[in-house]
């Protein structure tokens, strides 16, 4: 009983001598209650579920009003003034684009303006906005940070920040040695990644669950040591990112090789953990139509609340033990027409809710909701250059 893997170890195994404190009937009743509970949760999500509208990105509108919500009573020159200076300068100025000429991170600027220059612009009443091409967000709510309207593409709902689609859709993601020149055209991912999930169906796939990342956040750590002590259902190993100087930053182990997006779509079960801030990897993995599970809810894209738990994914604790993590696999490894419905509705929401056109869309609504919010008079900036 207690090699198995379960929630409750702790209480009725001791771990060294790997034997039961308590009766069998005790441990086996509190693991179908917790089946049970999940069950149960799933069961609930999914009646509380409707599919949205796909029609003029419907499906993820509500973020902008949410994000501008703080802003109602207008944007002020003094609150742009104060966003100024955490991001850069654009001006939208009779249909035209410009920005400040200096760009922090050149490559995600240009992830920016390929959509900003793809809109209609001319729809836009004279505008400007400052775009943060961080990777973190910049008004924090709990220290005590006054409003502005910075626009950043990840946050939690400490901040006041207003979420806009990454750069990284188009280009000017993380460069790694699969993707020199950085991760980006989402359009091309979606083709590429979702063949491969053609070449490896449901019934083709390892039963087994699946990470490769850098150690970017030490919440990523439980499910590395996971598939240290239980390879044969893990196979989750850190790679070298630019900080990386020893083995100590891949948890005191050689540094795994590199895996395509395409390649992990060779595996059922595949892992999401946030990064510095929201991590580009979740929206390709649900490509692969395998079941993503998810850890921790606080770090945001514009698109993460259209994604719905355990009805497109499965939500971990970022607190959860190497055991809980593990009881939570062996379940949908148990429930493999359950894991396989879910996979499948993850891709479907993503192929649908996701494209170039929904990107280009929420950009469009962004600006014009943003524009109509501005109190004072936009003049042209002479220093700006036009795109
Ligand atoms: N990545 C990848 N294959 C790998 C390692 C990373 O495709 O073997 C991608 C990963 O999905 C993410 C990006 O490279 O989109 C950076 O990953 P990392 O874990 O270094 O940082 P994160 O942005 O997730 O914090």
């Amino acid at each position: 009983l207690c090699t198995i893997s379960c929630y409750f170890c702790e209480h009725y195994c001791s771990g060294a001598e790997n034997t039961c404190k308590e009766d069998k009937n005790k441990y086996s009743r509190d693991v179908n209650e917790w089946t049970s509970n999940l069950k149960n949760e799933i069961k609930r999500a999914l009646e509380q579920y409707a599919p949205c509208k796909k029609e003029n990105c419907s499906c993820h509108r509500s973020v902008i009003d949410s994000d501008l919500a703080p802003y109602q009573d207008g944007i002020t020159n003094e609150m742009f003034i104060s966003a100024r200076a955490k991001g850069t300068k654009y001006q939208v100025i009779d249909g035209k684009l410009y920005r400040e000429e200096n760009c922090h991170f050149p490559a995600r600027c240009a992830g920016v303006e390929h959509y900003m220059k793809s809109l209609n612009l001319k729809k836009l009443s004279n505008m400007e906005v400052s775009i943060n091409t961080r990777d973190w967000p910049q008004v924090n709510k709990l220290w005590g940070q006054k409003k502005a309207p910075v626009l950043s593409f990840s946050k939690t709902q400490d901040y006041y920040d207003i979420m806009y689609p990454a750069w990284s859709f188009w280009e000017g993601g993380p460069a790694i040695a699969l993707y020199p020149t950085g991760i980006g055209r989402w359009d091309e991912h979606r083709k590429s990644i979702s063949l491969a999930a053609k070449k490896s169906p449901w019934d083709k796939k390892k039963a087994k669950a699946f990470f490769r990342g850098s150690r970017t956040n030490e919440e990523r750590d439980a499910l590395i040591l996971l598939s240290r002590s239980k390879p044969d259902l893990v196979d989750a190993q850190y790679t070298k990112n630019q900080a990386w100087k020893s083995d100590a930053d891949t948890l005191h182990a050689p540094a795994a090789s590199e895996v395509s997006f395409e390649d992990h779509c060779k595996y059922k079960y595949l892992f999401n953990y946030r990064g510095v801030a929201a991590s580009f990897r979740f929206k390709h993995l649900f490509l692969c139509k395998s079941l993503v599970f998810h850890v921790g809810d606080e770090w945001l894209e514009f698109f993460y609340p259209s994604l719905k738990p355990w009805v497109h994914y499965i939500p971990i604790s970022p607190k959860a033990s190497k055991d809980e993590i593990q009881q939570v696999i062996e379940f949908f490894k148990a429930e493999d027409a359950l894991a396989k419905e879910i996979a499948d509705r993850g891709f479907q929401h993503i192929w649908e809710n996701l494209d170039d056109y929904d990107v280009k869309c929420y950009w469009q609504i962004l600006l014009k909701k943003y524009s109509k919010l501005i109190k004072y008079k936009v003049v042209k900036d002479k220093d700006l250059i036009e795109i």
